[in-house]
């Protein structure tokens, strides 16, 4: 199909061209005596990204899921006991990865559009006088159900009940789109990859660990050989890998993390946040209601948009995909068929989301979905003006 495709699915995000280019190099030498000069700076700058001084970053050959295994297999031991909230396909699939890796896991389930049940959590790390948890971990952006999560509260019930567990956070649809402080929140493992807010093409796995996490590795006896922390701490301290590192994918990295830094942190998450608005000016204009349940659970990343009783939405995600050359996420597991979902985060602005809004909106009236023509993109557009406006006032003055 001439033109291009519309890409808003929350993850794998559109690819900067600097990042295109960036990947675009010879092979080079991984044992290069200027590597150093290269990688070292890099490590610092992306502990930028987490928002952290005393964390230290590791990147693995791998997606997101391999930052999970890495950081459970380095820090805790077959049988230990960790606390998840089971809300999305995401929390889903880690608190299945514990089980898989021989943790004991205690899963409290919540509603689907709901996000970390702080008060259950502040209960549990209070009644847990014997401090048999080991970890808690949060998925900050559950990218199924476009639900974001006070990480922050956590931290404040872990610090209120005395706690001396670990706190993980997937922060994979996250990081570097919505706001996220390691060292404020106290996270002792933040794990995220390169496919979603770094813009880049999937293939890293970006961690980063606190020192009391990288402390613990020394009681965690789970096997691990690939992802042990170890042999990246000796290797990455004089800018080395233990084996051959992606090179491309770094220097994507740092172009990805020069955008980045070069908008400002603060300014990326304003943008994001602006363009979700818009789109959900757009799903109130269709009389439609978000799979999230509250706004304090709403992401800038993704939305996820309930379809009317009757409606398919893998129908619809298929329709605008062969009609329209637009890709649009599908619903996952219990709220497959139930919600379609926009991804907006990456490489975006105000234009790109009305074409995912004018898109959707073409589909579901192809399909009879009862939403007026025009409504939804002249919400999002009028709020993308007025916020335009303003700002534009405001540089003015
Ligand atoms: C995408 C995603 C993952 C999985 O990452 P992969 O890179 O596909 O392994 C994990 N958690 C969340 C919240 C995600 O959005």
């Amino acid at each position: 199909m001439p033109g291009t495709r519309g890409l808003f699915i929350p993850g794998p995000t559109n690819v900067p061209q600097a990042v295109r280019l960036a990947m675009d190099i010879a092979m080079e030498d991984q044992r290069a005596p200027d590597l150093p000069s290269f990688t070292l700076p890099l490590f610092e700058d992306v502990k930028k990204v987490f928002k952290t001084r005393s964390g230290q970053v590791f990147l693995f050959p791998a997606s997101g899921t391999g930052g999970w295994e890495a950081a459970m297999t380095n820090t805790l031991s077959p049988g230990d006991k960790v606390l998840i909230a089971r809300f999305g396909q995401f929390s889903l699939l880690w608190a299945d990865m514990c089980q898989r890796m021989g943790l004991e896991v205690d899963i409290v389930d919540a509603p689907w559009g709901e996000g970390v049940p702080v008060e259950i959590f502040a209960d549990k790390l209070k009644a847990d006088t014997g401090h048999s948890y080991k970890a808690v971990l949060v998925t900050h952006n559950e990218t199924a159900t476009g639900v974001t999560s006070d990480v922050a509260a956590v931290r404040r019930a872990m610090d209120h009940a005395n706690h001396p567990a670990l706190l993980f956070v997937d922060a994979v649809s996250s990081l570097a789109s919505i706001d996220f402080r390691m060292d404020e929140w106290g996270v002792d493992i933040c794990v995220s990859g390169s496919q979603k807010g770094f813009m880049m093409p999937a293939g890293l796995a970006i961690l980063c660990v606190s020192e009391k996490a990288l402390a613990a590795r020394k009681q965690a006896n789970s096997l691990r050989c690939y992802f042990d922390f170890e042999d990246m701490i000796r290797t990455n301290k004089d800018g080395f890998f233990p084996y051959t590192p992606p090179l491309h994918m770094l220097r994507a990295l740092r172009a990805a993390t020069d955008l980045l830094l070069a908008e400002g942190l603060d300014n990326v998450f304003a943008r994001h946040y602006r363009l979700a608005e818009g789109v959900r000016r757009a799903v109130s204009a269709w009389g439609l209601k978000l799979c999230a349940r509250d706004p304090k659970w709403h992401s800038d990343t993704v939305s996820a948009i309930l379809l009317p009783e009757g409606y398919d939405s893998a129908a619809l995600v298929r329709h605008a995909y062969t009609r329209y050359n637009l890709s649009l996420g599908m619903g996952l597991n219990k709220v497959a068929g139930k919600v379609f979902r926009i991804g907006h985060l990456g490489d975006l602005n105000e234009i790109m989301c009305l074409t995912a809004v004018a898109g959707s909106e073409m589909t579901m009236r192809d399909l009879g979905v009862p939403v007026e023509a025009g409504s939804g993109v002249a919400a999002a557009m009028e709020y993308y003006r007025a916020q335009g406006a303003a700002a534009a006032l405001k540089n003015a003055a």
